[in-house]
């Protein structure tokens, strides 16, 4: 880790229509942050939907039946959780809370539903950064969707649906708002949302004050000793 960067764990969350750019986007973002010491760990969401051809479990989603997720919402394993598309996906406490407590960054590809539940909640939202992310027109998206080849024509027009509630739904709570047009100019405004996280003030600062407390403790207890000159 760049010492430039405070070392609190932080969840960062991308939204956005289904189509808008966000794995292709995640995955640019999470390949180029590793260089300047940001590691983000993308955290692998539970649906109910089944696995599309090319897909893979536990490495895309968990595939789960819906009386796994029934099951899984009574015994209040998620942190999050949403009915997106006629099927239910949720981020599961397990993938991402010991990595926070760890320190480390965790991304989450998930809806506007499950931002705002994150957004509300005490504990998790001042450690989190959410970025709404848009194509440049609902024409970009369908031709997106139509080019991406993995939905028939009556998910596409459900996606295009669901795009409209989203705009208007997410608009108050997000952090920031990326268009994706061109992916390397998005790829970066992503980047730099991230960094600001990573540099924020006050989070930065009490780490440097931990940091100077440790040294103190270290120095009452003897184990530091002053050097020469
Ligand atoms: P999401 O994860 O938001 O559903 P994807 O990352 O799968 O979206 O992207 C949907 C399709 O759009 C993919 O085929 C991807 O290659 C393409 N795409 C992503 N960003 C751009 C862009 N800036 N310009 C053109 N096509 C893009
Ligand atoms: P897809 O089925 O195309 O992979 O994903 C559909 C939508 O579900 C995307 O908009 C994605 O952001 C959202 N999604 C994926 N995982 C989660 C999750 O864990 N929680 C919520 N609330 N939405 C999710």
């Amino acid at each position: 880790m760049s010492s430039n960067f405070h070392p609190d764990g932080t969840l960062f969350i991308v939204s956005g229509p289904s189509g808008a750019g966000k794995t292709t986007l995640i995955d640019k973002v999470q390949a180029q942050l590793k260089d300047i010491g940001i590691r983000l760990y993308f955290s692998v969401s539970h649906t109910t939907r089944a696995p599309r051809a090319g897909e893979k479990d536990g490495v895309n989603y968990h595939y789960v039946s819906p009386e796994e997720f029934s099951q899984m919402i009574e015994r209040g394993e998620f942190l999050e959780w949403a009915h997106v598309h006629a099927n239910r996906y949720g981020t599961s406490k397990a993938e991402v809370k010991w990595r926070l407590e760890a320190g480390q960054d965790v991304i989450l590809d998930i809806d506007y539903q499950g931002a705002r539940q994150i957004a509300q909640d005490p504990e998790l939202e001042p450690r989190s950064m959410s970025v709404f992310l848009f194509p440049p027109s609902l024409e970009a998206l369908e031709q997106r969707l139509r080019v991406r080849g993995l939905n028939t024509d009556g998910e596409i027009e459900l996606r295009l649906r669901k795009a409209m509630d989203e705009i208007s739904e997410g608009k108050d709570f997000y952090k920031y708002v990326i268009i994706n047009d061109h992916l390397d100019a998005a790829a970066e405004c992503l980047k730099a949302t991230i960094i600001a996280k990573k540099l924020q003030t006050k989070t930065a600062l009490e780490a440097i004050a931990r940091m100077a407390e440790r040294f103190k403790e270290e120095q009452q207890n003897g184990r530091i000793t002053r050097g020469r000159g």
